[in-house]
């Protein structure tokens, strides 16, 4: 009869809707041999940024850190620390002890006119900050070293003096690009009559995690971000760093990651929805790699998808909401509450209300599945690259089997329900002969600029009580 007429009627349309989504879904979803893929291509570039006359034709830059060791546990001393370019910007005072490293920290908001104006009012913007933690914690009369973790791509003179070379993320103050960031701090203080600041050292962020974890593990040879953005450093032979004389030891090397596939040869795994977040970004073309699985881009990604299910009339009875034709609406954290083993699927609607879209028990269930598409894809990538980091450190090292220690930080990384499983599950798979141990760093940030300004103070009397 006509009830049975239109349980089919509902059935059909359910299996064009299925049928519609996996359509748009297949090239989010990469094989094994995809994955393989990119672990050959991130291995090519990486031998690429390290070789003294094609370095320039890499997407990877491969910087020299100038740190040269991790952590031995015999740095001692109190120290300031910055830290810029994460969720947060933060002040820091940390005391390196025997045993223990107690911080103390204030979280400061760097409003997005500030990030993307001029550089000289983020630099007073950062003084300012640093001189009202300075007052509370009574600091104000004592000249403490000063570790600054920068996490944007910087070419190192040494270990103090850090050249912008590009801004990433949501910054874009001018004015700062081909500038030594210390020296930006250092005219800031003086703007601002300050001249007790004593900058010891420029570390990216992936290289204060190394160091923070290193401290507690020195197998920790290896820093991942994935956070707001996505990078990696790792220790490697100085001999295979064909871009700095110098054959003896090794030294951290900052790989910038984030902007692996500048050159192109990402493209193919490139899908419709990553070239609109692309092309709609401050950075249009840049950081590639980052913008396919760092926290900056997921929820933007999802976004767009869900606009196509839309369109396509697969999701909400096609219907959509103004809300969701705001840049950024759908955050990345909607990913892992959504993805949630367990969650409620009212709870999935009730993102989605907040979005002004009603969505049914079954639109629930299809927004899930794509935020675990983009979500896996994000982590398999990471996977994909992670195993040509470790594939060449046992290469270089000359060993059959390598252990390593990857030191992690990044808000998508820790607050994702499946993000590290997924990512190390994978790595498993590409890179058998390695055997990696995730560590998560706690404040890897503001205690590995801490170690480092440790290091680069050990013999020169370092301001320790
Ligand atoms: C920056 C890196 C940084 C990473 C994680 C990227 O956008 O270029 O320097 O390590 O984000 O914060
Ligand atoms: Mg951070």
């Amino acid at each position: 009869g006509l009830g049975a007429a239109m349980v089919t009627a509902v059935a059909l349309r359910t299996v064009a809707q299925r049928n519609n989504m996996e359509r748009l879904l297949a090239p989010l979803r990469l094989s094994r041999t995809d994955l393989q893929r990119v672990q050959a291509l991130m291995r090519q570039e990486m031998e690429r940024g390290l070789d003294r006359e094609r370095n320039a034709e890499s997407s990877l830059r491969m910087l020299p850190t100038y740190v040269c060791h991790t952590p031995d546990g015999t740095e001692r001393g109190k120290f300031l620390a910055l830290d810029l370019g994460g969720t947060n910007f933060r002040v820091l005072v940390v005391h390196v002890a025997e045993d223990n490293i107690d911080i103390t920290n204030e979280i400061y908001v760097i409003p997005t006119a500030v990030m993307q104006g001029t550089g000289e009012a983020l630099f007073n913007h950062i003084m300012e900050c640093i001189m009202d933690f300075q007052m509370k914690q009574e600091l104000m009369d004592q000249v403490l070293p000063l570790g600054f973790t920068f996490s944007f791509p910087c070419q190192q003179l040494g270990l103090d003096k850090a050249v912008l070379l590009n801004w990433t993320k949501g910054f874009s103050a001018s004015g700062c690009v081909g500038q030594d960031v210390v020296q930006m701090l250092r005219e800031a203080a003086q703007r601002k009559q300050h001249t007790a600041l004593k900058v010891v050292a420029v570390v990216n962020d992936t290289v204060g995690t190394m160091m923070a974890c290193g401290y507690h593990d020195p197998k920790c040879e290896i820093g991942l971000i994935v956070g707001t953005g996505t990078n990696t450093c790792y220790m490697e032979e100085r001999a295979k760093v064909g871009t700095m004389d110098g054959d003896e030891g090794r030294m951290c090397i900052n790989m910038e990651w984030g902007a692996f596939g500048d050159n192109g040869c990402l493209d193919d795994f490139f899908t419709s929805f990553d070239r609109l977040v692309d092309e709609k970004s401050i950075n249009a073309g840049k950081q590639k790699f980052e913008k396919l699985i760092s926290g900056m881009y997921l929820g933007e990604i999802v976004r767009q998808i869900l606009l196509a299910l839309v369109e396509e009339q697969v999701l909400f009875c096609g219907k959509s909401s103004h809300k969701l034709q705001n840049r950024d609406i759908f955050q990345t954290k909607f990913l892992s509450t959504i993805e949630t083993p367990g969650l409620a699927l009212v709870q999935v609607q009730g993102i989605l209300s907040n979005l002004e879209l009603d969505a049914s028990y079954e639109d629930s269930v299809l927004v899930r599945e794509v935020c675990q598409t983009v979500s896996l894809r994000a982590a398999h990538l990471c996977a994909a690259g992670m195993a040509a980091v470790v594939e060449k450190m046992r290469e270089s090292r000359g060993l059959e089997q390598l252990t390593v220690t990857v030191g992690v930080d990044g808000t998508l990384y820790k607050m994702h329900p499946h993000f590290s499983r997924n990512l190390q599950q994978m790595l498993q798979e590409l890179a058998p002969l390695c055997n990696v141990t995730f560590l998560q760093s706690e404040d890897g940030s503001g205690k590995g600029a801490a170690l480092v300004a440790a290091v680069a103070c050990r013999g020169a009397d370092p301001s320790s009580p």
